[in-house]
């Protein structure tokens, strides 16, 4: 059964004039270190916190366990703080012991198609639940990086070497279960989870292609934006609620990439029918807490600095949504949750994903589907624990 069809262009078919590459620091999670009209927002989230309460979510144990699944990514990796450090570092990794590897050993790639295989192959037994190739677009990567240190923030060029030229993009899947509890701490803490294994493989990927000979720049949510590389490498489509969606988890993912001079072949993009399924659902919009995703059509239209111009898609307002995640103590994936693309695996939902991509006049039918089956309902936070 073909599962979807590829298209010529990627995130280029969103971009709807000069599109210039984005400055980090008017990323929403930047902007209360240098931007008066957000600071305060950034003290409630980031200094004060909301602390636990005897509420079902939001106790000790809860908490705790969002605490507990950031640990790989706040203390060896780093792409939160913007840093390429730890498992991003773009060096070589050394331990107390490393296998020699012969100097200038370098795999001869006579076949990049079977080479493009077996980095796949690596990168899913490393832990990654999609992997697609694209070209390096240079329009994607920040025009600098915003690093934020112990010393305070610090604005850092953005070097990427000439000969890098490809990237290999990786899709984490966040926990099904988990997710149907947001806004509460286990859906945050398979955001957190999701960023820890984004370190714990782009790292690991990153150091098996250095051992083939190769150049390997790990990156999560640093350097240059994911989802519109995510797009080229035919990883899934641009979507209302401003994530991308796959055709496999929905918009349930985190991503991470690595940069390589490694001579690999391209994924081609991929339609499967999100924008025209986005056209008639809107229950992100319906169901988003703080009103930020818009109702009706895309549009070129930012609401502030930290959406991007140039680009015809549904802009989410970062400020509103932000000042949600402060109020609410953790974060929300309620636009996650609700989507009808966020299914769990199984022949039913792999059937309601082809009706989707074939049968488009049936839209409707598969949107009134899953409102009778009750999915995207938030679960009791306590049962999760059960
Ligand atoms: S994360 Fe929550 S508050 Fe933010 S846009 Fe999504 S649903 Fe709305
Ligand atoms: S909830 Fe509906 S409108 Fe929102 S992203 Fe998913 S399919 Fe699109």
């Amino acid at each position: 059964m073909k599962k979807f069809n590829t298209v010529e262009k990627g995130a280029e078919r969103y971009v709807t004039g000069t599109v210039e590459p984005y400055d980090q620091k008017n990323e929403m999670f930047k902007r209360p270190f240098w931007d008066p009209k957000v600071q305060k927002l950034g003290e409630k989230f980031y200094i004060e916190g909301v602390p636990p309460k005897d509420q079902p979510g939001y106790r000790l144990y809860d908490k705790s366990l969002v605490d507990a699944s950031w640990t790989l990514e706040n203390s060896f990796g780093g792409s939160i703080t913007g840093d390429t450090m730890g498992m991003y570092s773009w060096e070589a990794l050394k331990g107390f012991h490393d296998t020699p590897t012969q100097p200038g050993a370098k795999l001869s790639i006579d076949n990049p198609a079977v080479v493009t295989r077996q980095i796949k192959k690596a990168a899913t037994f490393f832990g990654a639940s999609l992997v697609g190739v694209c070209s390096l677009d240079r329009r994607w990567l920040y025009s600098s990086a915003f690093v934020m240190t112990r010393e305070g923030p610090k604005i850092k060029e953005i070097d990427v070497p000439e000969d890098i030229n490809s990237v290999i993009v990786i899709a984490i899947e966040m926990d099904y279960d988990a997710i149907s509890h947001s806004p509460t701490s286990p859906s945050s803490g398979a955001v957190g989870l999701g960023y820890s294994k984004m370190a714990f493989t782009a790292g690991l990927l990153a150091q098996y292609i250095r051992k083939l000979g190769f150049k390997a720049l790990p990156c999560g949510n640093d350097t240059g934006c994911s989802i519109p590389m995510a797009i080229d490498a035919g990883l899934g489509e641009m979507a209302r609620n401003g994530l991308l969606i796959t055709p496999e988890f929905g918009p349930r993912v985190r991503l991470a990439k690595i940069f390589t001079d490694m001579p690999l072949m391209h994924d081609k993009p991929i339609e499967f029918g999100v924008w025209d399924f986005c056209m008639i659902c809107g229950k992100c919009a319906d169901k988003c807490p703080s009103n930020s995703i818009v109702e009706g059509e895309p549009t070129v239209e930012p609401h502030n600095i930290s959406n991007r111009e140039g680009v015809h898609v549904w802009h989410i307002n970062a400020e509103t949504c932000f000042s949600f995640w402060a109020q609410n103590g953790t974060d929300c994936s309620n636009c996650i949750r609700v989507c009808p693309f966020n299914k769990p695996k199984g022949c039913l939902h792999d059937m309601v994903r082809w009706s989707i991509n074939n049968l488009r006049w049936a839209d409707r039918l598969m949107l009134w589907g899953d409102d009778i089956a009750g999915y995207g309902k938030q679960k009791d936070p306590d049962a999760f624990w059960i």
